[in-house]
């Protein structure tokens, strides 16, 4: 097996614009990607919505919309884990060989750097507007979220009613207030 693999790990929540440009350009630059789906024992919170479930439809679909071969790409829901010098070897475990790690995650880049990988600095796309937490402000305000992700992310939205989720999470009951 002789392909060179990179990796790139986000929490995807969701997976918009900024993620889909920088899978393309590694594609670039490696055979086949492997998209790592991060703390994916995370729902259900107004940080983390989605299931891992969830976001690897997601991914998988935009990644369809773009006319990504499928053979090219892995994805692999990765949970935390309490323990950062060790998270490499979880990372590894989990995953087909790479050479190549992407992140700009200066704890991401930090541990797999001291594991001897080569880490590179993947471009950032209109990150003041192509980001997780702004897709998930303008969701929780109303505004235009749905530019900011592929139409095949808004479809699956509606499906599973996530701006809804994410509204309803952000409710307090009264005796919090
Ligand atoms: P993220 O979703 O913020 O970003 C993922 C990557 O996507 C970034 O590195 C960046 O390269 C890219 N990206 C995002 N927006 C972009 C844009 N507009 N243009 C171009 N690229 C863009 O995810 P993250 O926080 O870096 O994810 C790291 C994951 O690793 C988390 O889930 C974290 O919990 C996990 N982690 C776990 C441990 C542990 O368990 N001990 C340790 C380290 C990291």
């Amino acid at each position: 097996d002789n392909k060179v693999r990179g990796i790139l790990i986000g929490r995807m929540q969701p997976i918009h614009k900024g993620h889909i440009q920088v899978i393309k350009k590694i594609l670039e630059e490696v055979d086949e990607i492997i998209i790592g789906i991060g703390s994916a024992q995370l729902s259900h919170e107004l940080k983390d919505p989605f299931t891992a479930g969830e976001r690897v439809v997601m991914v998988t679909q935009a990644l369809a919309e773009e006319n990504i071969d499928p053979g090219r790409f892995y994805i692999i829901p990765m949970e935390d884990i309490n323990f950062n010098a060790i998270w490499t070897a979880h990372v590894k475990m989990m995953t087909p060989p790479f050479s190549i790690v992407y992140s700009g995650n200066p704890l991401v880049k930090q541990l797999f750097e001291e594991e001897g990988y080569t880490v590179k600095n993947p471009p950032l796309y209109d990150r003041l507007h192509l980001s997780g937490s702004e897709v998930r402000r303008r969701m929780l305000a109303g505004e235009n979220w749905q530019e900011l992700v592929s139409d095949s992310t808004i479809e699956v939205m509606e499906e599973i009613r996530g701006v809804e989720r994410l509204k309803n999470l952000s409710v307090k009951e009264i005796s919090d207030l």
